[in-house]
């Protein structure tokens, strides 16, 4: 053997080219059988106890790794491809999606920089968003790993906006003030204290009985902040809000933000999405008029986790929070150093990988209008499970639908009976809804984003529940 045979390619491909083709096909299979398999199985000990060893010295191979994934690893995942997962806002995958990242996976392009195509068609897709979200062409965006991150970058980039280039170099000097709705995403909150502004400085403004932000409460936080002195720099807008899919009246808040002079940023983690669908952007009313939108492509574009994304109307804001002071200067006119913005000066990552291949061959393979259609079909189901639990003896519900989203509990129940519902239904493999509080009070809460889940899918779940709930009484 030379000494460059000696790398880690297959020493005989043919015997390669059969177990990845075998491989995918058994992907095919699981996927197939998604239906069938319970939803969830908890990871039991033993198999725990095998992945102990997890980093050996001397190799197993290819083939002694697919049969350990097959028993160990690919039986015990989240649930959110089956039909009957409803919990928190999860994306199901498609097999576009898997046959994205393995193709992905054999480029290995590193997307941080440089000239190639993987940087170019990060600039479609932001060029395209912004089309479709009525931001100009000039607007810049870049891929996260999910809007929790979005909605960071969302923050650092207002607060460079506030306070100028001298934040970089010199921390903050002023006390900055940021509002968001109480129905807000945590993460939001988790942004301030990460920003180096603290969680005290985000007004959570109480909210209308459809969820939405109480625009009076916020103009007399905002007025009652600069009477103090302090300096409201920020607006975080919830387009669907992660309890029950409630979206802020965004044109209203335009308005105050341009009256204020604030950033007005929309966290749009599954919401935004549905500009894709004609029926339901209505929703998004004036989301071309904010300053930047968080969104993710593996919630209900079921692309692959993980694909968040941020968009920003003014790319030099976006450029002046993240880029190196002489970036342009690594910079050429010609060859691989080539390229006026890369990714690494529009967020604090270098290397990265190639998420954007896996979102264009899902929005090129379906289609925005086909995802739209499937978001409809989901709130539709909603509203088939909510008018089940209106109509029932033993159940009610505890919160509006005006999206995909229900909250119901058992009637006249305590908090523990609700939980032991749902932990009855998720250890069974049965189904999977999760469980939030509203009005201090633990609720199950159905989330439907799967475009494999049909009405009948519903109706099966509610049958289902009522039966389990008999069973713990
Ligand atoms: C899911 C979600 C987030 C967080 O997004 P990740 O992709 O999980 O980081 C933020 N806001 C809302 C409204 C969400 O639903």
């Amino acid at each position: 053997m030379t000494d460059a045979e000696k790398n880690l390619d297959p020493e005989n491909w043919e015997d390669f080219r059969r177990l990845s083709h075998q491989a995918l096909d058994a992907a095919l299979d699981d996927l197939m059988a998604v239906r069938q398999n319970p939803v969830w199985r908890e990871t039991p000990p033993e198999v725990l106890a095998r992945l102990d060893d997890a980093a050996p010295e001397t190799g197993v191979g290819l083939e002694q790794v697919l049969a350990d994934f097959a028993r160990d690893i690919q039986p015990y995942g989240v649930g959110n491809r089956h039909p009957a997962f409803f919990g928190w806002a999860h994306g199901a995958g498609t097999p576009v999606g898997m046959v994205a990242e393995m193709l992905s996976a054999g480029l290995n392009l590193n997307c941080g920089g440089r000239n190639h195509i993987g940087v170019a068609l990060e600039q479609k897709i932001a060029a395209a968003m912004a089309r479709k979200f009525g931001f100009p062409q000039t607007a810049s965006g870049l891929f996260v790993t999910g809007a929790s991150q979005a909605n960071f970058h969302g923050v650092v980039i207002a607060r460079r906006a506030a306070l100028g280039a001298q934040v970089r170099t010199q921390g903050i000097t002023a006390r900055l003030r940021a509002y968001a709705s109480q129905e807000a995403h945590a993460c939001v909150e988790q942004a301030m204290d990460l920003a180096g502004l603290g969680t005290d400085a985000l007004r959570k403004i109480p909210t209308d009985a459809q969820g939405r932000i109480r625009l009076d409460v916020l103009r007399q936080a905002i007025e009652a902040d600069r009477a103090a002195g302090d300096k409201p720099f920020l607006l975080v807008a919830s387009a669907g809000t992660v309890n029950f899919g409630a979206f802020d009246p965004l044109n209203e808040l335009a308005d105050i933000a341009a009256q204020e002079k604030l950033w007005l940023h929309v966290d749009g983690a599954f919401g935004a999405l549905t500009i894709f669908s004609e029926k339901l952007k209505p929703k998004l009313a004036g989301i071309h008029r904010a300053d930047s939108i968080a969104f993710d492509f593996h919630k209900w574009a079921h692309v692959p986790y993980d694909a968040g994304f941020i968009l920003v109307r003014d790319a030099a804001a976006q450029r002046a929070a993240f880029a190196a002071p002489a970036a342009y200067l690594s910079r050429t006119n010609t060859g691989l150093a080539k390229g006026e913005t890369w990714p690494c000066d529009l967020g604090p990552d270098l290397s990265r990988g190639f998420r954007a291949l896996k979102v264009w061959m899902t929005l090129r393979a379906y289609g925005l209008k086909t995802l739209g259609e499937s978001m409809e079909r989901n709130c539709a189901a909603a509203q088939r499970l909510a008018e089940l639990i209106d109509q029932s003896q033993d159940f009610e519900r505890a919160a509006p639908v005006p999206l995909n989203i229900v909250c119901f509990r058992l009637k006249n129940a305590p908090d523990a009976a609700n939980r032991a519902l749902v932990e009855r239904l998720q250890t069974q493999g049965i189904a999977a809804p999760s469980l939030t509080r509203l009005d201090g009070r633990t609720t199950i809460r159905c989330a439907i984003f799967n475009h494999r889940t049909g009405a009948e899918d519903v109706v099966a779940f509610f049958a289902e529940a009522r039966a389990q709930a008999k069973a713990l009484t």
